[in-house]
């Protein structure tokens, strides 16, 4: 059977090769006699995995030697709680920019454990755009301040990092996690699901500067206590053991491409293809201010709402599959994380040509 086009928000696309590996491996892992899903995470051949996993990610991503990689789990849904329980312990205040479905999850959640403040909120146009801040707009007082870097279901992207001074500035990056180079050192904390860019689902990774560790209210549950967390390598408890090799995989397949550097481009390049049809269509168009659009995440409609069903439709029977835009904004969208070859959104755009063309 023919693979399709798979452009799903997540969990998504994982590239070709790092499939074959995982089926090669799956039977047999490297003579153990036994596949990564069955073996001990307290074994010695999965402890060169998990070190192996987070020993590549931190030179993969650029991560400076004052941040600890945890591998988690729950999804970036439980950061939502374990953020404020982690870091709200000085002020019990935090700043937070609200840019769209997940930053508001965020910043409801984070009001059961303190003071929070909206910085800023691009609601007022449908997320379409990202606000402008500067540091006069954080308070300085606050124990952290939150953004939400990619996002995910609006197709936009910060196209800078927010100045906040002192304030450890916390992100999450589940739809733009290892997607191009990122300065962490501006960020206290930036963390995220995997199961888009970087893995299958089931495991959160969280980079968090060392300083912010040990800050956690008394009640915080253990699990969701990041020191915890660290000081256990990341295995309190069972970690998600395949997820967590899977990642492996993935960080080695960029490696062999030439690095993030080089991945970046081809990110960039495959969102600039589609971007620049979008802008010279005369049937779709994408709703997203210019400068903050995501290279991850694009976002279009068609003319009317029966064009864009049938768009979804015809697509997905030529093998172009998850087209449809999230639920609560309609329209489309193509996620192009990093597994999304080059080939598919050229074949992607070539197959809205002839959509536009048959039905103008
Ligand atoms: C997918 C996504 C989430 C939710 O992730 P889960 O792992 O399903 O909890 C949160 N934030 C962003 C930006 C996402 O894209």
């Amino acid at each position: 059977m023919a693979r399709v086009y798979n452009f799903s928000a997540g969990p998504s696309m994982l590239p070709e090769s790092v499939l074959k590996k995982a089926q090669a491996d799956l039977f047999d892992y490297q003579g153990s006699g036994q596949s990564v899903m069955e073996m001990s995470h307290r074994s010695k051949v999965y402890e060169e995995i998990i070190f192996g996993a987070e020993k590549l990610f931190r030179k993969v991503y650029n991560v400076p030697d004052n941040y600890k990689i945890l591998f988690l789990q729950g999804g970036a849904s439980t950061q939502f709680s374990a953020i404020p329980l982690n870091l709200l312990g000085k002020s019990g205040k935090a700043d937070y920019v609200v840019t769209g479905q997940f930053a508001t999850k965020a910043y409801q959640e984070a009001q059961k454990y303190g003071e929070i403040r909206l910085v800023a909120s691009s609601k007022d146009k449908t997320f379409s755009y990202i606000p402008e801040l500067t540091r006069a707009d954080f308070d300085q007082e606050a124990d952290y301040a939150y953004i939400c870097f990619n996002n995910t279901i609006f197709g936009t992207k910060f196209p800078y990092i927010p100045d906040t001074g002192d304030v450890p500035l916390v992100a999450d990056i589940s739809s733009c996690m290892i997607s191009e180079p990122l300065d962490i050192s501006k960020f206290g904390v930036v963390y995220g699901g995997a199961q888009k860019n970087v893995a299958p689902a089931g495991l959160t990774i969280a980079i968090i500067r060392e300083d912010l560790l040990g800050k956690s209210a008394e009640s915080t549950p253990v699990m969701l206590d990041w020191k915890t967390q660290a000081e256990n390598d990341s295995m309190y408890n069972t970690p998600p053991c395949w997820s967590i090799y899977v990642c492996k995989l993935v960080l080695e397949w960029i490696e062999e491409l030439g690095g993030l550097e080089v991945l970046a481009e081809i990110n960039r390049k495959k969102a600039a293809k589609l971007y620049d049809f979008l802008d010279s269509s005369k049937l779709f168009s994408n709703p997203v201010r210019k400068q903050d659009r995501s290279i991850m995440n694009v976002t279009f409609v068609a003319a009317t709402d029966e064009l864009n069903a049938k768009f979804v439709k015809e697509a997905a029977e030529s093998g172009f599959v998850n087209l449809k835009g999230h639920r609560s904004v309609g329209g489309m969208r193509a996620s192009i994380y990093n597994a999304m070859p080059s080939e598919g959104v050229d074949k992607l755009v070539e197959f809205m040509k002839n959509f536009e063309e048959a039905n103008s």
